[in-house]
């Protein structure tokens, strides 16, 4: 329980109805990996449901006039992170093990309570932080839209995203078009306030016909799809590494599976990119992060990269996904990464930097690469050393939780 009733949903839907209203504002939401493994569940279907077209039918519904796909901006942000991590695993002096970034409230976590690695953070933007000033810049140029009209909103399966998109940091479209008010996402809503807003609609999932994302950010590779389970994000970074390396694909047995996937709290394995093995590890949830700490301590283990999820499966298993009651949860957890899984093994390009709207957007908008000057000033972030917001004794406070905003 949390002390200080922090941890609550705060709606922002009458913000994004009003912004549907509004004909002078063009809505763009945007939906992660995770939310079309679960809101099928709002509406009885069975967990883990892959209701990805009749969620898009949904928004278009409501009124939104272009739907992209998170995983998109998954697929730029493992883009940025397999660049930096080559670059860091080359480099002797660089700082290694590389922490994924792409979790806010395990950065807050870190920021509050293992500052001495903020170092170690992967300094690429989330997804959703990355999908944001692009589509508030490249997507508006291309489509000749007006980037000051556009109100992005970022359907999640996570609150802590409430807090991330009000970071200083995440305001990249503001100096682009040098309009200090604007601000790369404008509202998030999660899986389950995006159901109880298509009740309230008295919408009928069950009818609505299946409708595909809009073109030049709505296409991801395998990798952005697996980005909601625990491990997906690794995997994928391990994919896309491996391809910037060698050229070739990686291979089926680049990471074995058993090791990988999973539930267990902390898995690990050794993966051979050309003349380099490298250590890695995906841990989910806090207290097993914790524990995976003072082992990787105590032992003195080195890893190259370590994927952390503050939450139990990954995104799939969000604060803002549906609700399941023990002793069942871990069977819809299950479910919800089994759909994920089975969805990747469907797609043919499975590494980010195949995806042919990938190389699209870094040839025409990011100077042709990863790491380039205006990727790295548009996609990448800065953290904040919030050890001092803890209170006595290292209690927990309003402003150290990882979901207030
Ligand atoms: Fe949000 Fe949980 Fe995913 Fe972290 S693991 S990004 S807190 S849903």
């Amino acid at each position: 329980i949390c002390p200080f009733d922090s941890i609550n949903e705060r709606s922002e839907i009458d913000e994004v109805k009003a912004a549907i209203a509004d004909p002078n504002k063009i809505v763009i939401f945007q939906t992660a990996p995770a939310v079309r493994v679960g809101l099928g569940e709002e509406f009885g279907l069975d967990a883990g449901t892959f209701v990805e077209g009749k969620m898009v039918a949904a928004l278009r519904k409501l009124g939104g006039d272009y739907i992209l796909d998170t995983n998109f901006g998954a697929d730029m942000t493992i883009m940025e992170e397999a660049s930096e991590l080559l670059e860091r695993v080359i480099n002797s002096d660089a700082v290694l093990p590389q922490f994924t970034s792409c979790c806010p409230a395990w950065v807050k976590f870190a920021e509050t309570f293992y500052p001495e690695f903020l170092p170690n953070l992967s300094t690429a933007k989330s997804p959703i932080a990355m999908q944001a000033p692009t589509q508030k810049t490249y997507f508006a140029e291309k489509m000749g839209l007006d980037a000051k009209q556009i109100v992005a909103v970022a359907v999640t399966p996570c609150t802590a995203k409430k807090f991330e998109i009000r970071r200083d940091e995440m305001n990249s479209s503001a100096e682009y078009w040098d309009t200090p008010e604007m601000r790369d996402t404008d509202y998030c809503i999660t899986t389950r306030e995006l159901a109880k807003w298509l009740r309230a609609e008295e919408i009928n999932f069950d009818d609505l016909e299946d409708s595909a994302f809009d073109p030049l950010m709505g296409e991801a590779s395998g990798g952005g799809i697996i980005f909601g389970n625990t491990g997906g994000v690794m995997e994928a970074a391990m994919r896309a590494a491996y391809k910037m390396a060698t050229g070739e694909d990686a291979p089926q047995t680049l990471i074995p599976f058993e090791a990988i996937r999973g539930m267990d709290g902390a898995r690990e394995a050794d993966v051979v990119i050309g003349d380099k093995t490298l250590h890695v590890a995906a841990v989910h949830g806090t207290g097993n992060l914790r524990k995976f700490i003072e082992r990787m301590r105590a032992e003195n283990i080195h890893y190259d990269f370590i994927e952390v999820m503050a939450c139990r499966g990954g995104c799939i298993g969000g604060g803002g996904q549906p609700r399941v009651k023990l002793p069942m949860a871990d069977k819809a957890r299950e479910a919800r990464i089994a759909s994920l899984y089975t969805r990747d093994a469907e797609v043919t390009v499975k590494a980010a930097c195949d995806n042919p709207d990938i190389q699209k957007l870094y040839a025409e908008f990011f100077d042709g690469k990863p790491m380039s000057h205006k990727a790295h000033h548009m996609l990448h972030t800065t953290f904040v050393n919030r050890s001092e917001d803890l209170g006595p004794n290292g209690a927990c406070t309003p402003a150290t939780c990882p979901t207030s905003v």
